[in-house]
């Protein structure tokens, strides 16, 4: 078995199949062992696991982003049923049968993720899915977001265990009051709860990036956005053209920060109309999007689109 996260090991292998991390596919690979069964393991509890042993999440399987040269994808082995394993870069995948050798539990899929069908990716799979990743920075947020929306019929996707950039991170655990809250938090918050789980600092990857990473658990709401706003329809095509409504309501919102909200929505919907909304929810009608919370954009759209 190879020791996955020494340097040297890493190196060595790289160099076996003539390969050097892709800066183009954020390739910066973990070289503190503690840092991946970290990861996998708060991924197996539902929190951070800093202090305890992970239990097996029996039945559950593990969605991996980017193995990379598998110290993760181990980790996962060990505590998850499955593992499906997505790595866009063909040259590692030599290398990761090599190292994944009679680790029966993993499947290996070459592809980009984000052009994959995930029904088709996960159809061999059962179960409820946790996903756990250390995410190439430069799609972090489309991967998420494609995770959130387009989970398999019938699937359920349990929660989301990222390692991604610290600014990014913030911004996905802000709240309302605080100045990193944005399009992408109020979106995100639509799906889940996002949570800060620990940093990781520059020194304990293979090369070291510029900047500090964190964990990022969202766990799923149970029952979607109903969760966030329990008077969206109970219809699910009904609740999908919804939700995808207060996303471009979202977007608006934020597409330049310093604009009132009537200002910003105002190619889309008439003054009166959007004075009207923030009148009837309780909003200033000189609001700011970055003061909107997720359920009050739930509730403006829902007003704006009666
Ligand atoms: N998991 C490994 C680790 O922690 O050491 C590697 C993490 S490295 C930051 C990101 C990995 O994602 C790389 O192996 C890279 O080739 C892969 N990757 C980048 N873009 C991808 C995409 N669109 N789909 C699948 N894998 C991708």
């Amino acid at each position: 078995m190879y020791d996955l996260t020494n340097p040297r090991v890493v190196r060595e292998l790289l160099e076996k199949y003539s390969l050097a991390p892709k800066k183009g596919y954020g390739q910066n690979f973990l070289i503190n062992r503690d840092v991946p069964y970290r990861i996998a393991a708060s991924a197996a509890i539902g929190s951070d696991a800093e202090y305890s042993e992970a239990p097996r999440a029996d039945g559950v399987t593990a969605l991996e982003i980017g193995p990379g040269v598998g110290s993760m994808t181990v980790c996962l082995s060990e505590l998850f049923e499955r593992v499906v394993a997505v790595e866009i870069d063909r040259g590692l995948i030599p290398l990761l049968e090599d190292v994944l050798a009679g680790f029966e539990n993993v499947s290996v899929v070459n592809a980009d993720f984000l052009k994959i069908d995930l029904s088709e990716l996960l159809k061999d799979t059962e179960g409820p899915v946790r996903v756990c990743a250390n995410l190439p920075y430069y799609v972090t947020t489309p991967v998420i977001m494609k995770i959130l929306e387009e989970a398999p019929e019938g699937r359920k996707i349990e929660s989301l265990t990222v390692m991604i950039q610290r600014e990014v991170a913030d911004r996905l655990c802000a709240t309302e009051s605080d100045s990193e809250y944005g399009a992408v938090t109020a979106s995100v918050a639509l799906h889940g709860k996002a949570e800060r789980l620990f940093t990781v600092a520059p020194g304990n990857f293979y090369p070291a990036p510029k900047v500090t990473s964190a964990v990022v658990q969202i766990k799923l709401h149970e029952n979607g956005v109903l969760d966030v706003y329990p008077d969206a329809s109970k219809d699910k095509a009904e609740r999908e053209e919804f939700v995808a409504r207060v996303k471009r309501v979202i977007e608006l919102a934020f597409l330049q920060r310093r604009k009132t909200l009537v200002n910003a929505l105002s190619g889309a919907f008439a003054k009166e109309k959007v004075l009207s909304a923030l009148d009837d929810v309780g909003l200033r009608p000189d609001v700011r999007g970055e003061k909107i919370s997720p359920y009050n954009f739930c509730r403006l759209t829902d007003i704006l689109y009666k």
